[in-house]
C-alpha cells in the first residue's frame, strides 16, 4: 500500500506496514503485532514524541553503555522490522555484538531474522549471536527462553533489550546483569525492573542514543559515572506517569 506522506498518521501507518511485512516474512510472530499495538497505544498517550523524562533515560543509558565492558544489544522480531539500521549504528559504535532472543523461539525465524543481517556480518561490521551459539541458560526461565549466546548475553555486563518481556528482564537483573529497557509502557514489568527505562518508541529514541554515545565517547569515566549516579530510574517512571496523567488532563475534546 503506497501510504500518501500527508496522510496525519503518515509514520505510524508506514510502522504498521514494516510490521506487517515482517509477519508475512516470517520475521515477525503472531503476538509482535499485539506488542506493537500496546506500544502506539501508550505513545498517543504520551504524544508521539520524545519528552524531556525520556531524554534524561536516553543519556543515562549512553553513559552506561560507554561505561561497558561487554555490551550487548538484544533484538527480537518488532525491533529487527523496525530499527535494524538504527540497532547495526548503535552496535558499530560499541563492539558489534547484537543478539537474537524471541520470545516465540523458531529455528526458522531466528534463521529469518539472521539473513536479515546477513550484509553486515560479511562485512564484518557486526557480530550476530544466538542463533548458532545459544548453548548457555539464563537460571530462572524456561529452557527455551533463557538460551543466550556465552558471548553474548550470557557474559555481558549491559544488556540493551528493546521491547522486552518482565521474566526475562528480571533474570538478567537477577544475573546481576544491568538491563536497559525501551518500552513505551511506563507500567510494564520490564519497565519496573530495568535499571534504566526509556518510555520511547524505538525507532525515535534510537538514533539519539546513537548520538549521545559518539558524543559520551569523548568523556571522561568520571563523568559518564556521574551521569549513571545521578539518574534515578524509579523517579523517572514517577514523572513519565505524571507526565501522562497532567497531559491527558489538559487535552480538550471538540
Ligand atoms: P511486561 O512483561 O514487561 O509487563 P508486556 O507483557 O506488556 O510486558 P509485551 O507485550 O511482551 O510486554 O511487550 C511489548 C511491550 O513493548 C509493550 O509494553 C509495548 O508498550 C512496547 N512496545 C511495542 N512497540 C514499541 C515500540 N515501537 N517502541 C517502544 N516500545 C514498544
Amino acid at each position: 500500500m503506497d501510504i500518501p506522506k500527508s496522510h496525519p498518521r503518515y509514520e505510524s501507518l508506514l510502522k504498521r506496514e514494516k510490521i506487517v511485512e515482517a509477519l508475512d516474512k516470517g520475521i515477525l510472530a503472531k503476538a509482535g503485532l499485539i506488542a506493537h499495538g500496546r506500544g502506539e497505544t501508550f505513545d498517543y498517550l504520551i504524544g508521539e514524541k520524545t519528552t524531556d523524562i525520556a531524554l534524561e533515560s536516553i543519556k543515562a543509558a549512553a553513559a552506561l553503555l560507554v561505561l561497558a565492558e561487554n555490551p550487548v544489544i538484544s533484538v527480537n522480531g518488532n525491533t529487527v522490522a523496525l530499527a535494524k539500521e538504527d540497532v547495526v549504528k548503535l552496535a558499530k559504535e560499541l563492539n558489534g555484538k547484537i543478539e537474537v532472543n524471541l520470545f516465540y523461539r523458531t529455528r526458522e525465524r531466528e534463521e529469518k531474522i539472521k539473513k536479515e543481517f546477513e550484509k553486515e556480518i560479511e562485512n564484518g561490521e557486526i557480530r550476530l549471536l544466538g542463533v548458532d551459539d545459544a548453548n548457555k541458560q539464563i537460571p530462572n526461565l524456561d529452557s527455551l527462553r533463557g538460551k543466550v549466546s556465552e558471548e553474548g548475553i550470557y557474559t555481558a555486563d549491559v544488556v540493551l533489550v528493546p521491547l522486552e518481556d518482565g521474566d526475562r528482564t528480571e533474570a538478567l537483573i537477577m544475573m546481576g546483569k544491568k538491563v536497559i529497557s525501551i518500552d513505551l509502557n511506563p507500567l510494564s514489568r520490564t519497565a519496573r525492573k530495568s535499571t534504566i527505562t526509556i518510555v520511547d518508541e524505538l525507532t525515535r529514541c534510537l538514533p539519539l542514543l546513537i548520538k549521545y554515545v559518539r558524543e559520551y565517547k569523548n568523556k571522561s569515566r568520571d563523568e559518564l559515572e556521574d551521569i549513571v549516579n545521578n539518574y534515578n530510574n524509579k523517579e523517572n517512571l514517577k514523572r513519565m506517569l505524571n507526565y501522562i496523567a497532567d497531559r491527558l488532563k489538559s487535552l480538550e475534546i471538540d
